[in-house]
């Protein structure tokens, strides 16, 4: 009988290596000389860092002129916050300025949130100083009656409801990005809003159920309708990824922390399902941002057409623009009063006198809690037992979800 061989064969082949030698970096697709320095997410095009800066830049021009968003002549404010995307997209247009014959001007927003605007703010000055370009600062304070974002986020603390900062804030700081670029003599705005940005919007819009938010979310940018000036997203097709890798093979130096609002804000959700989406489809990202492009509304569902504010004179779809109505709220007492359904109540109320920039309260003076019986959900004021007399009860409009 044969001896059985189990377990006492002998391996033929000569012992391998446990560690191969790494693979040699395969050479740039673009150049053919120099060696890749990394693979595009969007095309897995192998590309060393020159030739993707180059590709970079000439998508963003590809963009603007097919969308001809900066047409020649255009004094142009870029929204700088100091963050990478606007770092970037000011960089990049700096490149592109001569051929598109534009003029740039950074202009920067202080909210006024203390130990992470003033940081990001000393980036912007030292970008404007290196780059050699005029830079305005504008700050909530002085355009909105004293408010800052730290004491919007003292007024709004009562409510527990801390994550409206976020939408108090983009509403207010597209107003203070379009005081900013007025006062510079721009003629258009450019803000540094890339792929994911748009796409998490698309996302929140959708959440939420805005219809007239989804139907304007995919454009590129507007034409600038009633007295607003044009605005545009030129990095709106690049993706954060690339973004961050320009950034790095130009050796931008930009301010990186987050808002200390940040995590109550809703978009930290969309942000989260967005890459739970891009790991099982790559192209999320790019197909959500041209499905909003492609979304057409049924005639039913369009909003209607925009009038004018009333107080201020910008574009809205009720009787006061968005950023008159949430000063108008703060100003009473009332912060939830112009958010969801609240902001039936304000168009009832008769408005206060003077302009959106005058303040009637102080924006420092404390909001405690309600201590009436029937304060439900921590709500800051009501008219039973709220802390000012007269103020009309919030309590049964819901807060939508902020941005
Ligand atoms: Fe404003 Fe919110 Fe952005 Fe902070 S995270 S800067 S509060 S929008």
């Amino acid at each position: 009988m044969p001896e059985s061989k189990v377990g006492t064969a002998q391996c033929e082949y000569p012992k391998q290596p446990t560690s191969l030698p790494p693979m040699p970096a395969p050479t740039c697709s673009s150049c053919h000389a120099a060696r890749a320095a990394l693979r595009r997410p969007r095309s897995g095009q192998a590309l060393c860092g020159s030739c993707f800066c180059t590709a970079f830049e000439a998508e963003v021009l590809h963009t603007v002129i097919a969308g001809c968003l900066l047409p020649p002549g255009a004094v142009v404010a870029v929204g700088a916050s100091g963050g990478k995307d606007s770092t970037v997209l000011a960089h990049v247009l700096r490149e592109l300025a001569p051929r598109l014959d534009i003029t740039l001007h950074l202009v920067a927003v202080d909210e006024g949130i203390g130990g992470y605007r003033d940081a990001a703010l000393e980036a912007v000055s030292s970008q404007a100083a290196r780059w050699e370009l005029p830079l305005t600062i504008v700050a909530y304070a002085d355009l909105f009656g004293g408010w800052t974002m730290d004491a919007v986020a003292r007024s709004t603390a009562g409510s527990g409801r801390s994550r409206s900062c976020c939408t108090f804030c983009g509403v207010l700081r597209r107003r203070a990005l379009e005081e900013g670029a007025r006062l510079v003599g721009a003629t258009h705005i450019v803000t540094g809003h890339n792929a994911d940005d748009m796409a998490e919007t698309v996302l929140m819009n959708f959440l939420r159920g805005d219809a007239g938010r989804l139907a304007r979310g995919g454009v590129l940018g507007s034409a600038g309708e009633g007295c607003a000036l044009p605005r545009c997203r030129p990095l709106q097709f690049a993706s954060q990824k690339e973004v961050v890798l320009y950034a790095h093979f130009r050796r931008l130096r930009y301010f990186s922390e987050e808002c200390v609002y940040a995590p109550e804000a809703f978009r930290g959700h969309a942000r989260d399902l967005l890459k739970r989406l891009e790991a099982a489809r790559p192209s999320a990202v790019l197909d959500l941002v041209h499905s909003a492009e492609r979304l057409a509304l049924a005639p039913a569902a369009r909003p209607p057409p925009p009038g004018t504010c009333t107080r201020c004179g910008a574009l809205a779809s009720h009787a006061l623009c968005q950023a008159c109505a949430l000063l108008d709220g703060l100003n009473r007492g009332l912060p939830r009063l112009a958010i969801g359904k609240g902001r039936r109540m304000l168009q009832a109320e008769p408005p206060l006198p003077g302009n959106s920039s005058q303040a009637t309260s102080d924006p420092a003076a404390p909001q405690g809690p309600c201590t009436c019986e029937q304060s439900r959900d921590g709500a800051t004021l009501c008219k039973e037992g709220g802390d000012r007399a007269g103020a009309t009860c919030v309590l049964q409009s819901d807060v939508s979800p902020s941005e």
